[in-house]
């Protein structure tokens, strides 16, 4: 199943036997979890990018596993081993698929958000989910909604800062968990999204920006706390106010404004491979 963002005939990673592009080659113009079977099998020592929008992962074992390289854009690498590492044994072009288990916390009468019933809430759970993929396919990943339910609590969701747990009966293993709740801690209709509490759960509450409720907040927030939930802290917002990781209100609500950087995602993609085996959460 193609997935956006996936290579498409326009990928042009090429990998060669030799340093300095000499040697026997091969083009990759699929995802490779074992190398061996190509023409250059383990042995890659250089390889070249030719297109600005291309973008591969380097795994250092089969079904991408160990050491981590991401590499992007228009460039030309002479020695994989000075650059990244050696032996290079599997290459990714397409975004891993990380599954969503995502829960809807109903207080009284009202939904998250100004959602007006089920139906609408999943609009703009799918309108979210679509925003932070805009941004997250260029960190190679890619968000699907896997399991959904919606809850009535008519108690008010309290979290209690810093360590309040959401039940046990919301999570999944294997997906991210995503709860979606009417109000958050004892900001009212204020409240907003915070960070992952116990560092695996992401909560999101009804977000607001200048009185108004407005939906994009929640893929900016979802996509933002997915950063902190694969183990990313804030970037410095001196150093990049566009970036997905500064911290506060997002300065651009347009996805193809924010951005990650190469080390972010390397980072995120480096936790996910060492995650393998223990809880799997990433997919093909
Ligand atoms: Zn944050």
């Amino acid at each position: 199943m193609p997935v956006e963002g996936s290579g498409d005939g326009r990928m042009s990673l090429t990998l060669f036997k030799k340093t300095n592009f000499s040697g026997r080659s091969h083009p990759v113009t699929s995802s490779h979890p074992n190398l061996r079977a190509t023409p250059v099998g383990y042995r890659t020592r250089s390889l070249t990018l030719s297109s600005e929008t291309d973008r591969a992962l380097l795994f250092s074992r089969r079904q991408y596993g160990g050491r981590v390289a991401f590499a992007c854009g228009s460039r030309e690498v002479p020695h994989c081993g000075r650059e990244f590492f050696r032996p290079l044994r599997a290459v990714r072009i397409d975004p891993f698929r990380l599954h969503l288990n995502v829960t809807v916390v109903r207080s009284g009468r009202d939904f998250p958000g100004s959602w007006t019933g089920e139906r609408d809430a999943l609009a703009a759970i799918d309108a979210a989910i679509d925003w932070a993929n805009r941004v997250w396919a260029t960190g190679m990943l890619w968000l699907e909604r896997k399991s959904t339910r919606v809850l009535h609590d008519p108690r008010t969701f309290e979290l209690r800062w810093p360590w309040s747990r959401v039940p046990s009966e919301w999570t999944r293993s294997g997906m991210i968990d995503v709860v979606f709740v009417h109000r958050i801690g004892r900001r009212g209709s204020f409240a907003r999204r915070t960070p992952p509490l116990d560092r695996s759960t992401i909560v999101l509450g009804r977000m607001v920006k200048r009185g108004e409720i407005r939906n994009e907040l929640m893929g900016h927030g979802l996509a933002h706390e997915l950063g902190h939930r694969l183990g990313l802290g804030h970037a410095s917002p001196r150093d990049d106010r566009l970036n997905l990781m500064a911290p506060g209100s997002p300065i651009s609500l347009d996805p193809a404004n924010l951005r990650l950087h190469p080390d972010q995602i390397e980072r995120v993609h480096r936790s996910l491979a060492a995650n393998r085996g223990r809880q799997v959460e990433r997919h093909n």
